[in-house]
């Protein structure tokens, strides 16, 4: 239980999204008890990101996607608490604007990738192209014409998949989140919005609707991952009923990811050891 691995999909074992708990919470009973493990996840994130900033090497591209309400937004500002903003970029993905409707779908996300030495936090992604795209069939309204539709699926898999491995060969690290919650979890965290008054602002109409699509969804996150999961850039299906551990759980990924990174703060040369003597020099005098 200590790296989280079982909740990982690297492409050698299919997922079935019905079969995978979404109130598991591991070796962990309470929120209490996970509260410390969180706290020094977070300590070993901000260590890391100081080497890897200071490094400027490679970046980590963290994707968050779900179904409504799971808790992308608490999840990405509890764990991303304490590290150096400067570092960091957050992006939303939302319903595309005509102009972005009118280049392929990568040309709005190549602008938003992280710089090297940054963490890029994508809230959705690319991977809507193949949801919510295709439950509600856009790909009509895509300015796509009609030789490439064939096999659409297929082929945004197989395009996403080498997009992926191109991003990891130049230093972009993709890592990809999808929160699993059970249907009724989100009943209560929909009802919840309507009844707590600090939470009506949340409330969204639209999210109703979409939960009509339910079982498309399901089904689509599933063949989306068993298409696009791989060694260099892995699916987490991590258990999101309980918000404390799917906040745990993201944080182990994410340490685990960057410690397995080997990061270092650069070393300097003789020479450059020595210009520092000299000014340490000047300094102390
Ligand atoms: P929250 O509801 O927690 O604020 P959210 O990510 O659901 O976060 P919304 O503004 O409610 O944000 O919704 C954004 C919508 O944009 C989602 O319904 C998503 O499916 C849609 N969207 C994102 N990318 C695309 C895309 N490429 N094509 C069509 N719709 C998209
Ligand atoms: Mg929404």
């Amino acid at each position: 239980m200590s790296d989280f691995a079982e909740y990982k999909y690297d492409g050698s074992q299919k997922v079935e999204l019905s079969k995978v708990k979404t109130n598991d919470t591991g070796s962990y009973k309470t929120k209490e008890e996970a509260a410390d493990k969180l706290k020094a996840n977070i300590d070993i994130m901000i260590a890391e990101q100081g080497k890897l900033f200071a490094q400027g090497q490679c970046s980590l591209l963290l994707i968050f996607q779900a179904m409504d309400a799971a808790g992308k937004d608490g999840a990405i500002s509890h764990v991303m608490s304490g590290l150096n903003p400067q570092g960091t970029d957050v992006y939303s993905f939302k319903q595309p604007s005509a102009e972005e409707l009118s280049h392929d779908y990568l040309w709005r996300v190549n602008k938003c990738l992280p710089q090297r030495g940054k963490i890029g936090i994508f809230n959705r992604s690319y991977y809507e192209e193949v949801l919510v795209v295709r439950v509600h069939n856009l790909i009509q309204s895509q300015r796509l014409s009609q030789r490439y539709k064939e096999d659409i699926w297929d082929k945004r898999y197989r395009q996403i998949r080498e997009y992926e491995r191109y991003l990891y060969e130049n230093g972009v690290l993709p890592i990809k989140f999808f929160l699993h919650i059970s249907k009724d979890e989100q009943k209560k965290r929909l009802l919840d919005r309507i009844e707590d008054k600090a939470k009506n602002w949340k409330f969204n109409e639209a999210d109703i609707k979409e939960r009509e699509y339910w079982d498309d969804y399901q089904k689509y996150y599933e063949e989306t991952i068993n298409n696009t999961a791989t060694p260099h850039a892995p699916w987490y299906v991590i258990p999101s009923d309980k918000k404390w551990f799917t906040r745990l759980a993201i944080s182990q990924v994410i340490v685990k990811t960057m410690t397995g990174l080997d990061l270092k703060y650069p070393e300097i040369s003789e020479q450059q050891a020595a210009v520092l003597e000299k000014y340490r020099k000047v300094l102390s005098e």
